[in-house]
């Protein structure tokens, strides 16, 4: 590797070609140089963060300028997020998409009359899967500002409740009201499914709650100039409004749909005409069967009780399905910020070591699943079985190890004590 360019006798960076006048700093090895731009690059690769092109930000801080790849995105929801691949692959490819959209001229001159829609996302799936930690996850690795409402305390305007510009509130507020920042955020927007229009042949002529806040968001969704109140709420003549482009803020609706397979179901169950040779197994989907919300179409969603205009608005639509025992155990175990790995710590940080049997994570998930809300049941398993134990080992002495069994879980007997070894 040389480090110098054939007739020039400057002090070149290995990796990119700086000059060492153009770098903050260089650092030699022998016969081979590194500039700060390229050990920064470097260190986010090693540390998961993907590769990509950097250049200096105004404080000299290295700014990346390619977005990540579909691939690396994908990667690094890997790391906190289990399963739901189809979810995550889908969301990755919509996120670079909507990264390159709003760089758009920068990459291409021709198709200048080709306008890139938004690609807002709409999840679906039942509660305690992942919609909300996918959403979070996703602002978090690409360090943008993120919010979640929840889109049963909207209303439209004129009813008691919170408009629609709340939400911005939220994502403002989350960055400290750096408008700019909030301008290129995530939203998250819970329980889109329960501003549905009531029933298609709903006796009710008009249902206000539902329609009418569908119809507020669509503006918002497909990017506007709003005026929104800084500490949310209502919004008051003399109150001064901050103004918030939503243009190029990803928007990602998530819901339940209850009731959305067997529209799927009764949809599948009457096409007869297929092309495909798997139709005739799709047509046998069950209407409770997680595979089904594979097969969602927007006119699906239509029946369902979306407007088509919101529809319209969220294009890339995907499904996270029910979590397997497998899955809900290595959730347990696996994520950077596990619950397992918590309580680990936090034991460890008394000298205890804690582990679990593999009947005793089987029985964790059992009685999580009891519970019927997902993955989040885990914790609330967990939080009651590590109580006690928390308690209890403090009040013995001399106590260097823990080990939760299969009956500490399912008849609440203590766990495996082992003494601290007398250190040599
Ligand atoms: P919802 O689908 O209802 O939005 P959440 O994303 O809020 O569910 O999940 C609730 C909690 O359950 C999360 O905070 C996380 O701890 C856990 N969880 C749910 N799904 C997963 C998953 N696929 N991988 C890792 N943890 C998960």
């Amino acid at each position: 590797m040389s480090n110098r360019r054939s007739g020039d006798n400057v002090i070149r960076c290995s990796f990119c070609g700086s000059s060492a006048q153009e770098a903050n700093s260089m650092v030699a090895g022998p016969d081979v140089y590194i500039c700060d731009r390229c050990i920064h690059e470097a260190s986010g690769i090693v540390k998961g963060e993907g590769g990509g092109t950097y250049r200096a930000g105004p404080t000299g801080d290295a700014v990346r300028t390619t977005p990540m790849a579909p691939h690396e995105i994908k990667a690094a929801l890997d790391e906190y997020v289990i399963g739901q691949d189809a979810a995550k692959k889908a969301m990755s490819v919509a996120v670079y998409n909507h990264f390159k959209r709003i760089d758009a001229d920068q990459y291409v001159h021709d198709y200048k009359d080709v306008e890139l829609e938004k690609s807002n996302i709409l999840l679906i799936g039942p509660t305690g899967t992942g919609k909300t930690l996918l959403a979070r996850t996703l602002a978090r690795i690409l360090d943008v500002p993120f919010s979640i409402s929840d889109a049963t305390a909207l209303t439209e305007a004129g009813y008691v409740g919170e408009d629609v510009e709340s939400i911005l509130s939220n994502l403002l507020r989350s960055c400290d009201f750096d408008v700019t920042e909030a301008q290129r955020g995530i939203i998250y927007i819970d329980e889109i499914d329960k501003i549905a229009r009531k029933s298609e042949n709903a006796s009710i002529t008009r249902d206000v709650s539902g329609e009418g806040v569908q119809q507020a968001l669509l503006k918002l969704l497909e990017g506007t100039e709003a005026g929104v109140p800084p500490k949310g709420g209502r919004k008051h003549p003399e109150q001064s409004l901050v103004s918030v482009d939503t243009r190029n803020i990803l928007f990602i609706c998530g819901g339940a749909f209850d009731g959305l397979g067997e529209i799927v179901q009764r949809r599948l169950s009457k096409s007869t005409l297929g092309f495909r040779s798997d139709r005739t197994d799709d047509r046998r989907l069950d209407k409770d069967d997680p595979a089904i919300f594979g097969h969602v179409e927007p006119d699906d969603l239509l029946r369902f009780g979306l407007i088509p205009e919101l529809v319209g608005r969220l294009p890339v639509t995907t499904s996270l399905s029910t979590l397997t025992d497998e899955e809900m155990k290595r959730i347990l175990t696996e994520p950077k910020n596990a619950l397992i790995k918590q309580y680990q710590k936090l034991f460890a940080m008394d000298g205890i070591d804690l582990s679990f049997e593999p009947e005793a994570l089987q029985a964790v998930v059992e009685q999580a699943r009891g519970l019927g809300t997902g993955a989040r049941g885990l914790r609330s398993v967990m939080e009651g079985i590590m109580l006690d134990v928390m308690f209890e080992v403090h009040r013995m002495q001399g106590v260097g190890a823990v080990r939760i069994t299969e009956s500490t879980i399912r008849e609440g007997s203590g766990p495996m004590y082992d003494e601290r070894k007398a250190s040599a």
